[in-house]
This record gives C-alpha cells, sequence and structure tokens, in this order.
C-alpha cells in the first residue's frame, strides 16, 4: 500500500507547527503552510519544484504562506475546504472526492472532518493521513466552530482508517497532551510507555510526528470515550453520570479546554 518514492518531511514554522512536504527527487506539495519563507528555503536547499498546496481548514497559521508560495511558484493548484474565505483555493472538495498529484504519483481521498472549523477536511491516502488540527497525537483539535457531536464523528471517521495509517498533524502538542491523557488514564500502561518514547524524541529535538491510528487507540483519550478507567474520571471531573460516548467526549473536551 505504502508508495515508498515518497518522502514526508516535517518543515517547522511558528512555535509547533509543521508543514508536511511530501517529496521526490524533483517535486514536492506541502500541507497547510502557514508561512512561506521556511518553504521556500526547503525548496531551495533541496531544488525542489512547488507543484501544489494542500489546505486542511481556514486558520491563518495554516493559509498565511500560500499567496507568497504562488508568488515564487505562480499557477500551481491549491487544494482545499469549499470555504470561500480561502480565496486562493483554486479546487474546491467535498467528502469523498479523490484527488491526483501526478507530478509525484500520488492519490488522497477527502474526508470531511469539521469539529475543530466547520470547513475542516483531511486527505487520506497511501501516503497516510494528512489531519490538520483534527486529530492531534494524545489529543484533538479545540471546537472552534464544530459542536462535540461533530467533532465525535469526524474523530471516527479517522480510527475507522487501517490501523497502520500514519498520522501527521499539523502541531506538536503531543508532550501536553499526554499531561492531560495521563491525568484522565493514569493507569493507562501504554499510555505510559508513549510518554516515555515521546520525552526521548523531544529532548533530542525529533518530532513525535507521524503517529499512526493503531498507537493513538491505545493512548488518545479523546479516542478512549469506551474506556472505563476513562469514563469514571471524566464522570468524576464533571459531577455528573455520564451516559453514553458522545456525552464523555463533550465533558472530555471541556476538561481539557480548562486544564
Ligand atoms: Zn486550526
Ligand atoms: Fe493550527
Amino acid at each position: 500500500r505504502h508508495n515508498m518514492s515518497i518522502n514526508v518531511f516535517p518543515i517547522k514554522a511558528f512555535n509547533d507547527n509543521y508543514i508536511w512536504c511530501l517529496r521526490n527527487q524533483t517535486h514536492c506539495v506541502v500541507v497547510d503552510p502557514g508561512d512561506a519563507a521556511p518553504v521556500l528555503a526547503y525548496c531551495q536547499d533541496n531544488q525542489l519544484i512547488l507543484s501544489a498546496i494542500l489546505i486542511t481548514h481556514h486558520h491563518w497559521d495554516h493559509t498565511g504562506g500560500i499567496d507568497a508560495l504562488l508568488a515564487a511558484f505562480p499557477d500551481i493548484p491549491v487544494y482545499g475546504p469549499q470555504n470561500k474565505n480561502i480565496q486562493q483555493i483554486t479546487h474546491r472538495l467535498s467528502d469523498g472526492d479523490d484527488i491526483e498529484l501526478a507530478l509525484l504519483g500520488i492519490k488522497f481521498s477527502v474526508l470531511e472532518v469539521p469539529g475543530h472549523t466547520l470547513d475542516h477536511i483531511a486527505y487520506y491516502g497511501d501516503t497516510g493521513l494528512f489531519c490538520g488540527d483534527t486529530l492531534f497525537s494524545a489529543g484533538c483539535g479545540r471546537l472552534f466552530e464544530g459542536t462535540p457531536n461533530q467533532m465525535f464523528q469526524s474523530l471516527a471517521k479517522l480510527t475507522a482508517l487501517p490501523a497502520d495509517t500514519a498520522v501527521y498533524c499539523t502541531h506538536e502538542y503531543t508532550m501536553a497532551n499526554i499531561a492531560f491523557a495521563e491525568a484522565v488514564e493514569p493507569n493507562n500502561q501504554a499510555l505510559t510507555d508513549y510518554k516515555n518514547w515521546a520525552n526521548q524524541q523531544r529532548e533530542k529535538n525529533n518530532p513525535t510526528l507521524p503517529s499512526n491510528i493503531e498507537k493513538e487507540m491505545a493512548i488518545n483519550p479523546f479516542l478512549r470515550c469506551h474506556s472505563t478507567e476513562l469514563v469514571t474520571n471524566v464522570s468524576h471531573n464533571l459531577g455528573a453520570t455520564l451516559t453514553s460516548e458522545q456525552a464523555t467526549f463533550a465533558a472530555l473536551r471541556s476538561w481539557k479546554d480548562n486544564f
């Protein structure tokens, strides 16, 4: 299944963003270029021609670099959500759409994943899942526009993907997310093991990403609303009984907002 001729490189931007760059020897595409400068530097250093831009949602830290990239690489396609406020998009995508980046031999299917924002989409293909600010390692995006139920459904779409799917998130929030996850599920051994690994990665200044679906289902509290320990602790924090996974998810998300 995996596209071996493609390399996926994290271009760092701002404090904790990764602009994922999918590349071969000559061409590349970037996902969510919030800042053009580090992308242009990477293309220059590696003699790469930028051939497309993929956008997951309208936030500035995902879109702010589009204009400067188009100035340097005119007329390349910009894929993204239907949201007309992102004016530079040339190919507006909906759930179930398939796109092909022919120069790189990459195909993606589009998943609509509202919750963090209402326009949020994710890209899934042989190279992995590019999920923007929907799923983070050990966490999920804040609900700026959508409802808890929308986010719950969106995350369910992502966990339905194959277990070994590589998960490329836009932010390095892993250590902070783990601190919250530990408060919620202190006896989750997989989480403890993951914390030790993630700590070592961060000490070496390495990304903790990509993650994968199987790992996230073992350690990410937002994907574990079925866990007895989690339900007990979320219920205790809320001071009320929880009667569905959706209700647990909503209470968990608001606990994290105030953590
Ligand atoms: Zn965002
Ligand atoms: Fe973001």
